[in-house]
Formats: C-alpha cells, sequence, structure tokens
C-alpha cells in the first residue's frame, strides 16, 4: 500500500537537498543509494562531463518476476533557481508549498517520489510484477541538456512514461511538435552596383529566390514553417556579397518535419546554383516531435490505469520540449504526465499532498498492468 506520511517524509527530504541544474551529485548519490538497496541495477553515464556538470544521468533497472517487456519511468534530479536552501512547508490541509523564498522544486522532485514509493509499496506486498526501468535525467532545465546526451543502450524499455508536467494527475501529453533551425549563409560576389552590376552575384536575390520557392507558413495541421530573419548587403551601389537567412519548420511528424527541411534546403541550394553564389547550411534538430495514438500500448495502459484509480484521464498536445522529446529518437514510445505541482519555475511552487498519493499509486498501477 502506498503509505502517505512515508511518501510526504520522502519528498521533504529530497526538497531538502539543493539540486540545482549541473549540481545533482548530491541528491543523485542518495537516489542511487535507495535504488540499490531495493534491488535495481543502477549505473551513470558521463553526461555530467560533456555539460560540465557533477553528475550523470542515472539508469536504474529491477528485474521482474512477470515475463513482460519493461517499462521505463522517467523523471530529472535537477530543479531551478532560486533554489538554495530549499524547504518542503506541510500545512494542515495537506498542501505542500516552499518556505517562500525558494522553488519547492516539486518539478520534479514529486516524480522521483512517487516512483520510489509505488516500488515500495510493490515490494512490501510481494506482487509479481513486469521488470521496471527508470531514467533520472540531469540540467533537464537547461534545454534537456542532460536527455540530451544520454546513451540509449543502456535502456531497454520501448515504453515510456515521464513524470513531469504540471495538471492534476489523470493528464497526459500525448504529442508535441519537433522543431528544426535552419540558417543559410550565402556568398555571392560584390561588384560596383552601377558601373559593373553583371559582374556580381547578388547573394539577396539568391536569398529572395529561395524564399519565394518555398512553401511556408501553415502546411498543414500539424506543420508550419516560417522564415525568421535576412541580414545582408551594405549599401546601394554595391551587389551585396552576403546574405544570412535564419528559419524554421515544426511538426508533430517526423517525416514531415524532414521533408520540409529538405524542401527549403533544396530550395535555397537551387538558388544558388542558378546564381553561381556559394551556399553554406546549418541545420539543427532543435527537438523531435512525438504523437501517440490512441490504441497505442503505452497510452491504453495509462487510460486504463486512470479509470482504475478513478482519475480524470485526458490527453493533450503539449508546446515545449520535455526528455520525451529526445526518448522518441531512441525508438522509445512515451507520455509526459502531469504530477499535480503547480507554479513551476516559481517561489509559489506546491503540490497537494493527495496528488502525490494519486502518482503513487498511479506508477504502481501502471506497472502492474498488462
Ligand atoms: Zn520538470
Amino acid at each position: 500500500m502506498i503509505q502517505e506520511k512515508r511518501l510526504v517524509d520522502q519528498f521533504a527530504d529530497y526538497v531538502a537537498i539543493d539540486s540545482p541544474s549541473l549540481h545533482e551529485r548530491q541528491l543523485a548519490d542518495i537516489i542511487k543509494r535507495q535504488l540499490e538497496q531495493m534491488g535495481f541495477s543502477v549505473s551513470e553515464d558521463k553526461a555530467g562531463e560533456a555539460i560540465g556538470g557533477d553528475c550523470g544521468n542515472v539508469y536504474a533497472l529491477l528485474p521482474g518476476s512477470l515475463d513482460l517487456p519493461p517499462i521505463l519511468f522517467s523523471g530529472h534530479f535537477d530543479t531551478v533557481e532560486p533554489s538554495r536552501g530549499k524547504r518542503a512547508v506541510v500545512h494542515d490541509n495537506g498542501l505542500i508549498t516552499s518556505g517562500g523564498d525558494t522553488v519547492l522544486g516539486a518539478d520534479d522532485l514529486a516524480a522521483l517520489t512517487a516512483i520510489l514509493e509505488a516500488i515500495r509499496s510493490l515490494q512490501e506486498e510481494g506482487k509479481p510484477h513486469r521488470p521496471v526501468e527508470l531514467l533520472i535525467t540531469v540540467a533537464e532545465e537547461k534545454h534537456l541538456l542532460g536527455s540530451r546526451h544520454l546513451e540509449p543502450e543502456r535502456l531497454t524499455a520501448r515504453e515510456a512514461y515521464v513524470l513531469d508536467t504540471d495538471g492534476e494527475p489523470g493528464l497526459a501529453i500525448n504529442r508535441a511538435p519537433g522543431n528544426i533551425n535552419m540558417v543559410f549563409k550565402i556568398r555571392g560576389k560584390a561588384a560596383h552596383a552601377g558601373m559593373k552590376p553583371e559582374e556580381g552575384i547578388s547573394a539577396i536575390t539568391v536569398a529572395a529566390k529561395g524564399i519565394a520557392a518555398m512553401r511556408l507558413g501553415r502546411l498543414d495541421d500539424e506543420t508550419t514553417a516560417n522564415i525568421g530573419e535576412i541580414k545582408g548587403g551594405q549599401a546601394t551601389n554595391i551587389v551585396a556579397e552576403h546574405c544570412i537567412v535564419t528559419s524554421e519548420c515544426r511538426s508533430q511528424t517526423w517525416d514531415k518535419m524532414k521533408e520540409q527541411a529538405d524542401h527549403m534546403c533544396d530550395c535555397m541550394r537551387q538558388a544558388a546554383d542558378e546564381l553561381g553564389a556559394e551556399l553554406e547550411i546549418e541545420r539543427v534538430v532543435s527537438y523531435y516531435p512525438y504523437s501517440v495514438e490512441a490504441e497505442s500500448p503505452v497510452l491504453v495502459r495509462f487510460q486504463k490505469a486512470c479509470g482504475e484509480l478513478g482519475l480524470p484521464f485526458k490527453t493533450m498536445g503539449g508546446g515545449g520540449g520535455s526528455d520525451n522529446n529526445e526518448l522518441v529518437r531512441h525508438g522509445i514510445e512515451g507520455l509526459v504526465l502531469a504530477t499535480g505541482m503547480r507554479n513551476c519555475h516559481s517561489t509559489q511552487e506546491q503540490i497537494e499532498t493527495k496528488h502525490l498519493v494519486q502518482m503513487a499509486n498511479l506508477v504502481e498501477k501502471l506497472i502492474l498492468l498488462p
């Protein structure tokens, strides 16, 4: 059984440990030890060294007695500032707040607390269960720095629940757009615009031709593209040698997003070739998109768990990036679950005890359902 007092005490203990982004070592060591005592095999990657932090992402696997594929639960160690000296104030009505001068750190310590309590409960009752895998990342709050460096070969689960969004338990983010950024650097040839324009190659004309050929704006209900900024040229009497164009495209489907980015790059390349200019393209995937269908096992299981626990099941689209946007690129299908935390990233951050309890029950239920 989920034990409320143990859960709240554990949450308060985690909150009392400072774990701002890139300084997660103390908290991670404590949780690693706890997981080992619970029978997990625990490992840590080298993300900390790569990103200038004192700790890597932590992976843990608890073998199961049921011959079912493992499922993954994920959260992050780090909190935003102001966090130094933070503490959990538990009010009589069950509300848990910070002291008022720091964040509480329910984002994402509520997740870690709920996951550990669920496992404790399972083990006390000796219930047969599937293998459980955990991924606890560092520096999530620094644009997913930790998960961007995760080592996917350490993970065996193909289904994941990332406990890391606000809203009441029962809510899942099942889709979020990805984003590709492109910078086109065009180099033409300068010439006097009045005396020898035929000797010049206008980088601005190349940019204009390239952009004019692009499909932009809203392309379908889940795909968009935009030109963000154009910089180029020096003076009216010089054929512009340089022009830089920044752009992006977004979609909830990877293939569409990649296709659109290819299209934009092709348009600009063709314009550059036609006019004899040089083109350099910087293309970066900022976020990978995901979209989990209603019949997908990870969502079916979540809906069933909510139903059995009487939680209001709801799905919605998300806007920003989360560790789930990184998991998807490694072939893991995941949902981002609301944990009950509120007013995150502020000193007014809070969570209700009943939501912590609901989350622990939810994790336990997700592990037990086939
Ligand atoms: Zn978070």
